[in-house]
């Protein structure tokens, strides 16, 4: 089984033709309503590949929680952890121009409210699971603390630093087993410059020289970086005609997730998550762009 401790959002999507100014109304032509948040959309991406997900996460009071109890339902995820909160559900209003780019705006909400308590709380079932999974969208005290008890029960941990958290100490998050930062996530971590592929390296090098076991850094279009003691890999892209990258990155973590769990081979989860990624990116939406398994075994036969 996996944990994923971490964030659920409800995307509220607005394509708009113009932004209102301060004090303006405009109207929009369209609008749509998805399911989102990084930990969500792992668990979520993990959860159709096959994997038994439990999810630890806080909603809030309203009609938002509805939605995301229901959609993890339908994903098969276990909700037993996923706790009501006297505050909102966490929100993004984001406005999609007619050049398809995205402003956002993301009201953490219940998310800011998961504690070290939650955890010790949902402590019988997460020590039952192979892997904790963990993003930055709850309190980081509550990454720290999610970290301290896999290491103490045993269990791997993968923490994914996205979004980009400046706050984020390395030195108490170096016992996790896999840390995948993206490029931006790296260069403000490292304060290196990433731009070529030896940038990169020598970025991912201080991280394993500051205690890290393996450092996996997503590439884009470039594919993925895997460095650990004797190991220095790079996986290039699948290539494919990208519509929209939106959650590539989640769709990479869930399925390294599902298929590190099932195999223990690093690479081989590897390349399947770069397929999977890729594969995602050729279709609109976050989790609507995730393959189910009978999808995604279709592509690889
Ligand atoms: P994030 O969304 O967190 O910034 P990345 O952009 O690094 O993450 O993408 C995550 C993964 O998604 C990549 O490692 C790769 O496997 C896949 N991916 C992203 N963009 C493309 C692309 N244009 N073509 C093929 N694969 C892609």
């Amino acid at each position: 089984d996996i944990a994923v401790i971490g964030s659920n959002m409800v995307d509220l999507i607005s394509y708009i033709n113009r932004m209102p100014g301060d004090g303006e109304t405009v109207e929009a032509p369209d609008f749509a309503l998805g399911c989102g948040g990084k930990g969500a959309n792992q668990a979520v991406a993990a959860a159709r590949l096959g994997s038994a997900v439990r999810m630890v996460t806080r909603v809030g009071n309203d009609l938002f929680a509805d939605n995301t109890v229901a959609n993890f339902e339908r994903n098969g995820i276990d909700t037993t952890y996923v706790l009501r909160t006297a505050a909102t559900s966490g929100v993004a209003p984001i406005f999609v121009n007619p050049d398809s780019q995205n402003s956002i705006i993301i009201v953490q909400g219940a998310n800011s409210l998961l504690t070290p308590a939650d955890i010790d709380a949902a402590a019988a079932e997460i020590s039952r699971c192979k892997l904790i999974v963990l993003q930055l969208e709850i309190p980081l005290e509550t990454v720290y603390y999610a970290i301290e008890f896999g290491v103490k029960h045993g269990i791997d941990v993968l923490l994914n630093p996205a979004p980009a958290q400046p706050d984020l100490l390395l030195s108490r998050v170096r016992a996790c087993t896999y840390f995948t930062p993206n490029e931006s996530e790296l260069s403000l971590l490292t304060g290196m410059p990433v731009e070529t592929i030896p940038d990169v390296r020598n970025a991912a090098h201080t991280l394993l020289e500051a205690g890290m076991r393996n450092v996996i850094v997503t590439l884009g279009g470039r594919g993925v970086l895997w460095v650990a003691d004797g190991v220095d890999m790079l996986l290039p892209a699948t290539p494919v005609e990208a519509v929209d990258t939106t959650g590539a990155g989640d769709a990479f973590i869930g399925c390294f997730s599902h298929y590190v769990v099932a195999t223990g081979d690093i690479e081989y989860s590897l390349r399947m998550a770069n397929r999977y990624a890729a594969d995602s990116v050729t279709k609109r939406g976050t989790q609507t762009s995730y393959a189910s398994k009978e999808e995604f075994a279709l592509l690889h036969s």
